[in-house]
């Protein structure tokens, strides 16, 4: 379905270097080495996308940099706006890949949503997205960008970005599969010296992608996370997440238990729980939930229920909002602390499990 059109010939996404490959690449450039500070700022604390608007460079070198660079290779093909005040931005890579990034409003915090693959390798049942299957792995430069575009939007280009801002990698893909570009493009956007979004600001989550949370454990510097188990059983989880064949929920827990030694004071984690009715919100499930987490003295975590988002193609249907709360309570009452996630921009597929490239008619 998507085609893969080169339009642009291979020029340096300039938005994906860090700092060091940025000194390297104004150096080939045969440009003075401070040139590179000053772009770095003019990409990433100015957020621009266009080399002609950073009129502190040089004519010769924004000349230079539009023949061999470009700072632009996302294009928002659609945007739609969610009554809650949500945004869903429907984007395509300069090779015609469907990028979804969410931005949610809330009072003193907003949260961006990106992406971390165009499409998602794996086929959990209750999503949307895996119905793409992978189209690719986004480049460093191209989750960057998702998150450049939006606060461009949403505060106009060229000003600050806002402290409250935080991230999640929550949206379409798996990012613990693309674990390199993920990592890469977090430590672009934590320099003070450009969107100065740091890693206690940003959540990934992972559907448990075993190796990369024993990696991450030992990063110092690093996003919190989130693990999607969406069932306390094996048997369940395989049909509802197949990649539970690859690493199952001993195997999870196991680094999970792990992950939880590494946290820093007062930190804690998240598992995620799509509740879907009559598959996997009994009473009983949501004791066997508790009792898995106790089995495996996981104390520093919390649950957060997502009630499931329906679509025409999705054999589920939400649970029942009294069950919701049973689910929670049970939880509760065997010492795990549980949240339930507030859908956003369900009128616009913009909220969990619904990125699916899909256009709607209202888009503007
Ligand atoms: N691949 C990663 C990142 C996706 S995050 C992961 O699985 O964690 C998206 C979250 O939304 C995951 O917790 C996923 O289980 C959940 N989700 C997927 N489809 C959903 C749906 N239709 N309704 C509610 N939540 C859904």
């Amino acid at each position: 379905m998507y085609a893969k059109i080169r339009t642009m010939s291979e020029k340096i996404h300039v938005t994906g270097l860090e700092s060091s490959e940025l000194f390297e690449f104004i150096e080939k450039a045969g440009e003075p080495k401070y040139r590179a500070k000053q772009l770095f700022k003019g990409l990433h604390e100015r957020r621009l996308r266009a080399f002609d608007e950073m009129t502190d460079l040089p004519k010769a070198f924004r000349d230079n940099l539009n023949e061999i660079a470009t700072a632009s290779t996302l294009a928002v093909e659609s945007k739609y706006i969610s009554e809650d005040g949500t945004r869903r931005y429907l984007m395509n890579t300069s090779d015609g890949y469907p990028v979804e990034t969410v931005y949610i409003p809330s009072t003193g915090r907003d949260t961006i949503c990106f992406s971390s693959q165009s499409g998602c390798p794996l086929k959990c049942d209750f999503c949307l997205t895996a119905k793409l299957g992978l189209l690719r792995n986004l480049t460093a430069g191209e989750i960057v960008e998702q998150i450049i575009i939006v606060l461009n939007d949403v505060y106009g280009v060229g000003t600050a970005t806002p402290h409250g801002t935080n991230l999640v990698g929550m949206g379409a893909g798996e990012p613990f599969m693309n674990f390199e570009n993920l990592i890469k493009a977090l430590g672009i956007m934590s320099s003070e010296e450009g969107l100065f979004i740091v890693p206690n600001r940003v959540t990934v989550s992972t559907a448990g992608i075993v190796p990369k949370i024993y990696e991450i454990a030992q990063l110092g510097n690093r996003p919190h996370l989130a693990i999607s188990l969406s069932a306390p059983t094996d048997e369940l989880r395989t049909k509802l997440m197949p990649i539970n064949k690859r690493w199952n929920i001993d195997e999870v827990m196991k680094a999970a238990r792990v992950f939880e030694k590494s946290l820093k004071r007062g930190e804690r984690f998240t598992f995620e729980y799509v509740l879907l009715g009559g598959v996997n919100d009994s009473d009983e499930q949501a004791v066997e939930l508790a009792e898995l987490l106790n089995r495996y003295g996981l104390r520093r975590v919390k649950i957060n229920l997502i009630p499931h988002n329906s679509a025409e193609q999705l054999d589920y249907h939400p649970s029942d909002p009294e069950q919701v709360a049973r689910f929670k309570e049970i939880l509760e009452s065997n010492g795990v602390s549980a949240y339930v996630r507030q859908p956003r921009g369900r009128d616009i597929y913009a909220a969990c499990g619904q990125l699916a490239a899909k256009t709607v008619d209202s888009g503007s």
